[in-house]
């Protein structure tokens, strides 16, 4: 289980508090204005960035001082998840071991992912000679070998067309089959959160609300959200 316990978050005039749980396994969309503090709220969770007051848990222990690498996350941030001077092959290996000295087992994993995200024969790529879409699919396969319980996805998938789009969701929702890890996925379109997120963590007005069912929210939708979502 996530707790958010009593979190207040600040940045110059910037505000946000949250204080809800979240239980494992659950699958969240978090979706609201721009500016609202969704990608923040991401960061504090991951460990990026220190919360003013409060505490963040997982299964029951305090993580909130703890270095990001050592919490249970894999995160994708909206933008710049490789290093150009690095392979595709090396950018996926980075999830398991930051110096890269991979054992067989490890560089099988590596190989074994890139093959699940469709780019078999891509590892050897910088990934400059990619397009937006293989990057986004090389960040995923990162993803797949950190195995980690708790993925933080920051609209992750927002430079994709739509098909391709949907199969990268569709591919993540997979990887939760599997796995059982909790997902909180921010994306600006409904459309993501009706497909894989049964619940919705509401981030309006300086709150990060607690997560509630994603249909009906949508459906009838706050004057926060209605305003956004146009
Ligand atoms: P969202 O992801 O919902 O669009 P962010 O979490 O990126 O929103 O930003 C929340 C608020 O934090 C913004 O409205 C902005 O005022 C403030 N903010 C974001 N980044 C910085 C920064 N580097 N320095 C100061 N304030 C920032
Ligand atoms: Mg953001």
């Amino acid at each position: 289980m996530l707790k958010l316990e009593s979190l207040t978050i600040a940045q110059g005039d910037f505000a946000l508090s949250a204080d809800f749980e979240v239980t494992a396994g659950q699958r969240m969309a978090v979706i609201g204005p721009s500016g609202a503090g969704k990608s923040t709220l991401l960061s504090v969770i991951a460990g990026f960035f220190a919360p003013v007051g409060g505490r963040v848990l997982w299964q029951g222990q305090d993580m909130t001082g703890t270095a990001p690498g050592k919490r249970p996350i894999a995160m994708l941030f909206q933008d710049a998840n490789l290093f150009p001077h690095l392979s595709v092959t090396q950018n996926v290996g980075l999830g398991l071991r930051p110096d890269l000295r991979l054992s067989a087992e490890q560089k099988q994993a590596v190989t074994d992912a890139l093959d699940r995200v469709g780019l078999d024969g891509f590892g050897a790529r910088k990934p400059a000679a990619l397009s937006g879409g293989q990057q986004s699919r090389v960040a995923l396969a990162r993803i797949l070998v950190m195995n980690r319980p708790l993925l933080l996805l920051d609209e992750p998938f927002a430079a994709l067309g739509p098909a391709l789009k949907a199969e990268m969701l569709d591919l993540v929702a997979a990887l939760l089959d599997e796995t059982g890890a909790t997902l909180m996925m921010v994306s600006h379109d409904p459309e993501d959160a009706r497909r894989i997120a049964p619940h919705t963590v509401l981030v309006a007005d300086g709150v990060a609300h607690a997560p509630q069912p994603t249909g009906p929210l949508l459906d009838n939708p706050p004057p926060s959200l209605r305003a956004y979502l146009g």
